[in-house]
């Protein structure tokens, strides 16, 4: 097996052997390689001690931010190698990485420590692959397997539950029975990692190809880092519009989103709200104000799992209007860009159209054709750059000061009630046209 490794992988593997250091390119370069995928980025294992690989990059650039796990940053033509003296882990406390690593002079002892067969692969330029735990062959099967026992695997760090799962959604790779059982035993022990690490994980696996799968499969993982999500499963609609529970039609709604962080995330939590507003009326469920009911709880998840505030205000408001009413009407969808803007706005459409292809099916072409109208009505809309900011009115705050209108919250009132009156097509947005109307309104 050759791998063409890249350029400057191949020199610093070169200049660590030069210096009578063992060095190795290992772990995700490998397996994407494998997978026939350009590596993001090259991770290098080596004999040499931190300093010692210092010493070999004298005049380089190197930045020692790891070196406590012994990891060295090497910049070279713009990109961060990593190279990581071979280690084994230390003892293991509250289930999480260890504090301390110990040093060691075998590449084994170090592809031993990595978390899964496909992750614990290393290669070097004369030498091939070294793969002593089959990794290679479970590529080839697409299987997720823990490198020794799983269970032990998941007491010395439970991270790597969330990341089996996030490896097999991203992959599509199947998590091999042992290590899939090993990993609902252990799933409570989440509970001892920081929300910053399962967040991550989290992100690459809503963010998977397979995420839909592997969710439903592992659901009891997620509720165990998301509990809210438990009074989904199993929750029977009795609405027209459903034909699934709410967790079935929250995974179906998922699959129909770009793979994007806050797109999936949204789908993931955007009827969180349902179990706490139910109602039955009539022969029929209702769920009155669980928009509002549910970006609230998404707010308060989301910041629990320590997410950023763009993210958790994105994700909120689309929540709160993935139910709204968006005609397919030039006004209407000029109130709504004036509302949330445009990415948003385009946004909450691909938010309704993936819930409403997670419904039942006899209500969808409709559905689908109104929000492919109002998908048309905002293209035209901007390519004919229509107003529908302030900041696009042809009038401003001087131009009203320069015709007598001097008080502040008047120019401000004014401004808005022409914005308004150009949203709803009432006045065209032409300056003399604005200026007449100021006066009228003065
Ligand atoms: P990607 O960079 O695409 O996420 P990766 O495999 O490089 O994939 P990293 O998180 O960058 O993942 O980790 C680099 C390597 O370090 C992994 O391939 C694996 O060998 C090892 N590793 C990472 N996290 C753990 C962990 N929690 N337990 C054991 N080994 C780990
Ligand atoms: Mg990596």
């Amino acid at each position: 097996m050759h791998i063409t490794l890249a350029h400057n992988v191949q020199y610093i593997i070169k200049t660590l052997e030069e210096n009578d250091f063992e060095a190795y390119a290992v772990g995700g370069c490998i397996r994407d390689t494998l997978l026939g995928k350009t590596p993001q980025d090259w991770d290098i294992c080596t004999q040499a001690l931190p300093e010692q690989t210092a010493a070999c990059f004298k005049g380089k650039r190197i930045f020692e931010t790891g070196i406590k796990h012994g990891t060295i940053s090497l910049l070279l033509g713009g990109k961060t190698y990593e190279i990581t003296t071979f280690r084994t882990d230390g003892n293991y406390t509250d289930n999480r990485r260890p504090e301390s690593v110990t040093f060691v002079s075998a590449l084994s002892d170090d592809l031993a420590r990595r978390d899964f067969t496909i992750n614990a692969i290393a290669y070097h330029p004369d030498r091939g692959l070294i793969d002593p735990f089959g990794g290679a062959a479970d590529i080839e099967n697409k299987l997720i397997r823990c490198v020794g026992d799983a269970e032990n695997r998941f007491d010395e760090d439970a991270l790597r539950i969330m990341r089996a799962l996030r490896f097999s959604s991203a992959l599509g790779f199947t998590i091999e029975p042992r290590t899939a059982d090993a990993l609902l035993n252990k799933r409570r022990l989440l509970h001892n990692i920081s929300a910053e690490r399962i967040r991550e994980e989290l992100n690459r696996l809503v963010a998977g190809d397979n995420a839909a799968q592997v969710m439903l499969k592992y659901s009891s993982v997620i509720t165990t880092i998301i509990p809210e999500i438990s009074n989904l499963i199993g929750f029977e609609q009795n609405t027209p519009y459903h034909d699934l529970d709410i967790w079935n039609h929250t995974i179906k709604s998922m699959t129909h989103v770009p793979a994007d962080k806050v797109l999936r995330l949204t789908m993931l939590l955007h009827d969180i709200g349902k179990p706490p507003c139910y109602t039955y009326k009539n022969g029929k469920s209702h769920f009155h104000g669980h928009q509002k009911i549910g970006a609230e709880m998404a707010r308060h998840i989301l910041r629990r799992l320590k997410y950023d505030n763009n993210t958790v205000h994105t994700v909120t408001l689309l929540i709160t209007y993935h139910d709204a009413d968006i005609p397919a009407r030039a006004k209407a969808i000029r109130r709504w860009l004036n509302k949330i803007g445009e990415h948003r706005l385009r946004q909450l459409l691909a938010i309704k159209r993936a819930d409403i292809f997670a419904q039942s099916s006899a209500l969808l072409s409709p559905r689908l054709e109104a929000l492919n109208a109002a998908s048309k009505i905002i293209d035209e809309i901007i390519e004919q750059k229509q107003c529908y900011r302030l900041s696009d009115l042809a009038i401003n705050g001087r131009d009203l000061i320069a015709i007598g209108i001097t008080n502040g919250s008047e120019i401000g009132q004014t401004l808005n009630t022409l914005l308004h009156m150009v949203l709803d097509g009432e006045i065209e947005n032409e300056r003399l046209a604005l200026l007449d109307k100021s006066q009228d309104l003065h």
